[in-house]
């Protein structure tokens, strides 16, 4: 278990701050006791609850690094990582949630907003606000920058039309974080990010997605018919709407490694509990070396997924680059959480495979780290390029 960092650096990576072992088991206590409840029902349903989500507001979860003068915690992204672990340990929604308001939509926000867009932003999304980031659309996923929806300058107002899909939070969210295409002849350059609020007339939400896994998390299309934006929404510069995009989920990749993390610690704890349980043989079953040696792989795997997912934050908070650590922990973390979940369902034998079990909803769950915020191929193609070019 981590220990209170006593060192200067370096220490071990699993080592926390007193301050951060508070942080971690407050919000650890909050999913067991409130959270944790509204599980199932909130999975069969498809639908996020409406009262928790404005529980993570009044917690603070929501604005985690949103500076204290604009109503936020003032926290570090390491905080944000270990909130989306720990909520994930008990629902991967909870967790995505929390991850794309801070580690996506905040994040761009605080990076790339001017002033007057933080002022105009930044407290409502610490106070009640949720985000949404919006870049995927039908023919442009891993292209990104193939996007189609176009922003025509009008007078006073970027003139947007298309259609976004796949977007988290899409149906709760208030804000978003969107990407269009300002100047198609040139290409990727001309690709800009508009902060988009829901109550701009021809914006709309379209489908929501009917999903494997993080079902009470919405997934929507957004439509954007004739939708003028102001140009003092353009978030950065016009044309560098790419540069935004990509830097943005750089670090928010860090944050789907820390719910792959979550869910296969669910899944492990899960399986510890029922091995001591489970009685076959007239013994518990974890008195069997076979299913010993199953959890002990399942613990190795967590361990080395949950090292990288800290190494690659830690790197952030210090300033360092990151990409490369950043792709391969949500690479790792997301193939053992797959692994670990699924050894977790055979451990429970037949139970492990019906609703009445914890364990095949952390499986359905996460699947979605190998997909979303680039895929594995995506991941192996940003680490190759920079191993094979020397970084
Ligand atoms: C539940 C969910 C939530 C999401 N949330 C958001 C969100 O909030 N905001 C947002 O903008 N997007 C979101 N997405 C979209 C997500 O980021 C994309 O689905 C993802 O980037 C993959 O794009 P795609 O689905 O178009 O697949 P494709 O790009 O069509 O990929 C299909 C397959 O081809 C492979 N492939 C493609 N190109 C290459 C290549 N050059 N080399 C090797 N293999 C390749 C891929 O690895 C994959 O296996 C979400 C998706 C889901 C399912």
């Amino acid at each position: 278990m981590p220990e209170t960092l006593q060192l200067a650096s370096p220490a071990p990576l699993t080592s926390l701050t007193e301050d951060e072992i508070l942080f971690r088991d407050n919000v650890r206590q909050f999913a067991e006791d409130k959270i944790r409840p509204l599980v199932k029902e909130m999975d069969e349903k498809a639908v996020f609850d409406h009262a928790l989500l404005e529980r993570f507001f009044q917690l603070g979860l929501m604005g985690i690094e949103i500076p204290e003068q604009y109503g936020g915690a003032g926290g570090k992204f390491f905080e944000a990582i270990l909130a989306v672990e720990e909520f994930s340990r008990v629902d991967a929604s909870a967790g995505v949630i929390v991850d794309v308001q801070n580690t996506l939509v905040a994040n761009a926000i605080l990076r790339w907003a001017n002033d007057d867009q933080k002022k105009r932003y930044l407290p409502r999304m610490a106070a009640d606000t949720l985000g949404a980031y919006a870049l995927s659309e039908a023919g442009s996923g891993s292209d990104a920058f193939a996007l189609q929806t176009k922003a025509e300058l009008k007078g006073h107002d970027f003139v947007l039309n298309g259609r976004k899909l796949w977007i988290t939070n899409g149906k709760e969210a208030e804000i978003f974080v969107l990407f269009a295409n300002a100047n198609p002849e040139a290409g990727y350059r001309g690709i800009t990010a508009f902060i988009v609020e829901k109550d701009t007339a021809g914006f709309s939400v379209g489908k929501k997605e009917n999903k494997l896994g993080i079902r009470a998390s919405s997934t929507t299309e957004l439509i954007l018919e004739d939708c003028a934006v102001p140009k003092e929404n353009v978030l950065g510069e016009v044309g560098k709407g790419y540069k935004t995009s990509i830097e943005t989920l750089n670090e928010g990749r860090i944050g789907i490694g820390a719910q792959m993390i979550g869910i296969a610690r669910g899944a492990l704890e899960a399986s510890l509990a029922y091995t001591t349980e489970r009685q076959q043989f007239g013994k518990s079953i974890n008195e069997f070396q076979g299913v010993q040696f199953q959890l002990a792989e399942m613990a190795t795997e967590l361990e080395a997924a949950r090292l990288m997912v800290y190494n690659a934050a830690r790197m952030k908070d210090a300033g360092q680059s990151f990409v490369k650590e950043a792709a391969m922990a949500k690479l790792y973390s997301s193939r053992a959480a797959e692994r670990i979940t699924s050894k977790a369902i055979e451990l429970y034998g037949g139970y492990g495979y019906v609703k009445d079990y914890p364990v095949e909803k952390y499986w359905r769950d996460s699947k979605i780290g190998a997909i979303y915020e680039g895929t594995s191929n995506m991941q192996l193609q940003t680490i190759a390029k920079l191993i094979i070019g020397g970084k």
